[in-house]
């Protein structure tokens, strides 16, 4: 079989995305390959169809047991033999899948690195014919990313054992070039074919809400997007608690997960989440790596992560299968000062010496303030995530919040003067809340006490309402008119361009949100069918056809036990609603439907479609 029928029978696509081709070929020529993609772009298919046309067999090198199990489920419903060998095993299970493994059972082996090394797993490599070694979230060997795993460092060692190099591939969806320059050094590739794709993750929509009552938003949204799977982070323990608490009274079927639970609880809730018998988890950040579960609809932040990498690794987690999923982050002003403390008190820089721990704490600063900006960024969402790591777009995507409103074009060059007059007549000493008290003329103890009330700008903006004093700062550091220090002191800081603009009496012109559009914006994303996102123009009887589909899907899972989205994903389950095939050949259109899957679930499911419209 060549890559298309084998994509076409085991997968049931009918094309390759970009560059999942150009990888493939280059396996198939016996390149080393190097391939950079965002999640869901589909990396394990690279690997995979490669795997089951070369001669002899490949092992895949995955971090954790959660995504080899995952995998190897998803091959083994798709009809092809896969096993795992790692530490969920009992030895006897371990010797068994080895001895089937020397018969040639498995064209593809998932293996944790730990195991590469002993003894055992060394004869029987040196007694098979490996042909390939693909190495899954490649930049766990990198030292500089966040999720470096000693045990990658095992790799070289085990392919420079084995009697005949086999092609060495790898993947991931860091970008960085620290990572990517790691990663071919350390694993000592030859040559390689390195393909790097955009990082942007067009079915994903972006959202930034800063609404006073979160916990209502939250379960606002929750309540219009009912049956459909998401995350919800929050940025503590105890704030995990309690909205888990809160909506679990409020009726919402939901678990929860952070580093305070026991090993067995957290085991427990991730399952529950992953096989859709709580659709919703409520975590922090300790939740996420090794999920790979497709049909994650939303990623809802109550408050704001340390920096854009945390944000874009975790919202990322949506919408794997490609199908439009949103992001919404709900920003409130207490989250930069949670962040910050978590900075002064971060545990895993204790070891350091001073020197670096200033350093590394000023970059963390740094970070946050990105971070920050992020939230009162009134450009382009998506656009300001991408610059962020580097790449250029145009400034509109007419996928996120801010390209979803309406803004107007508000003069505010009068603030903006005050602002930096203020700041340069006092010296540039005090802090943003010093500074916007005294252009508004605020009569308390501190004011007074650094003598403000007798400032040149004190009470100058006193008719303009604070919070607009504020936005206007916040625009006036995002275009790095000012800068605030990060230091302890968090002073207000002129820079050479506010300079400029004094000089040439520059005018300032802010793009704010019209106050009218503001409604749409607190609710959600505007203009959705607020059941299932991205399923706009789905008639009502498609939203109830794809609810059977749904239950029947589960059905099936807890059948197989194995999750639902593994038996089809809900791209697949889309598909159907819109196509409504009424044979197998019709079905067999399906994207997503191969012809092991369909021998397994196909009448099924057509028997379903039958019913439901009525035509059995
Ligand atoms: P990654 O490892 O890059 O994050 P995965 O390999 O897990 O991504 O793939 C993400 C999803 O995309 C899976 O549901 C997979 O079946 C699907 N997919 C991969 N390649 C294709 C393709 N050519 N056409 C349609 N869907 C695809
Ligand atoms: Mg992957």
């Amino acid at each position: 079989m060549n890559k298309f029928e084998i994509l076409k029978k085991y997968f049931g696509y009918d094309s390759f995305r970009d560059s999942q081709e150009t990888l493939i070929d280059s396996i198939l020529a016996g390149k080393d390959t190097l391939g950079i993609m965002p999640t869901g772009a589909g990396k394990s298919l690279c690997y995979q169809i490669p795997a089951l046309m070369m001669e002899g067999i490949t092992l895949v090198i995955s971090p954790l047991i959660s995504l080899m199990k995952d995998q190897v489920g998803s091959l083994n419903q798709a009809g092809i033999h896969a096993a795992f060998l790692n530490s969920s095993l009992t030895t006897n299970q371990y010797y068994k899948a080895l001895g089937f493994a020397r018969q040639g059972r498995y064209p593809i082996i998932y293996v944790a690195p730990e195991r590469l090394v002993t003894e055992e797993f060394l004869d029987f490599s040196a007694n098979s014919h490996i042909a390939m070694v693909a190495v899954d979230e490649a930049h766990c060997i990198s030292q500089w990313g966040q999720d470096f795993r000693p045990a990658y460092l095992k790799i070289l060692e085990f392919i420079e054992k084995l009697p005949h190099r086999p092609v060495v591939s790898a993947f991931t969806a860091t970008a960085t070039k620290e990572v990517r320059d790691d990663i071919i050094d350390i694993l000592q590739l030859r040559e390689p074919t390195v393909v790097t794709t955009g990082f942007d993750r067009g079915n994903l929509y972006f959202g930034v809400m800063n609404v006073k009552d979160r916990y209502g938003a939250i379960r606002n949204y929750l309540e219009t997007h009912r049956g459909d799977s998401g995350i919800i982070y929050c940025l503590t323990r105890k704030h995990v608690e309690d909205m888990c608490q809160r909506l679990i009274r409020d009726g919402f079927s939901v678990t929860r997960y952070h580093a305070g639970l026991s090993d067995e609880e957290r085991r427990r809730n991730q399952d529950d989440f992953i096989y859709d018998r709580s659709p919703i988890i409520v975590a922090t950040s300790a939740f996420g790596m090794g999920i790979d579960k497709s049909n994650v609809r939303f990623v809802l932040h109550c408050g704001m992560p340390k920096n854009i990498e945390s944000y874009y690794q975790e919202a990322g987690r949506a919408g794997r299968d490609g199908e439009p999923a949103e992001c919404v982050l709900y920003y409130g002003g207490q989250d930069v000062i949670t962040n910050q403390l978590f900075i002064d008190h971060d545990q895993d820089n204790q070891e350091l010496d001073p020197v670096t721990r200033e350093i590394v704490r000023k970059r963390d600063q740094e970070r946050l303030k990105k971070m920050t900006f992020y939230c009162f960024t009134n450009e382009c969402l998506r656009d300001y995530i991408l610059k962020y790591f580097g790449e250029y777009k145009s400034n509109y995507c007419g996928n996120c919040s801010n390209c979803m409103t309406q803004f107007q074009e508000v003069d505010v060059t009068e603030i903006a003067r005050a602002l930096m007059g203020c700041v340069d007549s006092s010296r540039q000493r005090y802090g943003t809340t010093v500074i916007i008290d005294t252009v508004h003329g605020a009569d308390t103890a501190k004011i007074r006490n650094y003598r403000m009330n007798s400032n040149p700008f004190y009470g100058a903006l006193a008719k303009t309402p604070t919070y607009r004093i504020r936005q206007v700062l916040n625009y006036l550091q995002l275009e790095e008119y000012l800068y605030v220090t990060s230091d302890e002191y968090a002073v207000v800081k002129l820079t050479e361009k506010s300079g400029e603009a004094v000089k040439d009496n520059r005018q300032f012109v802010m793009k704010m949100a019209k106050e009218t559009e503001r409604t749409p914006k607190e609710t959600g994303s505007k203009g959705r069918n607020k059941t299932q996102p991205g399923h706009e123009n789905f008639t009502e009887q498609e939203t109830a056809l794809f609810g059977r589909l749904r239950a029947l899907r589960t059905e099936i899972a807890k059948e197989e036990k194995v999750p639902p989205y593994i038996v089809f994903s809900d791209k697949t389950l889309t598909h159907m609603c819109i196509l409504k095939p009424k044979t197998r050949r019709e079905m067999l259109t399906v994207s997503g439907v191969g012809e092991f899957k369909f021998e397994k679930y196909g009448e099924r499911f057509l028997a379903c479609i039958g019913t439901a419209l009525g035509n059995t």
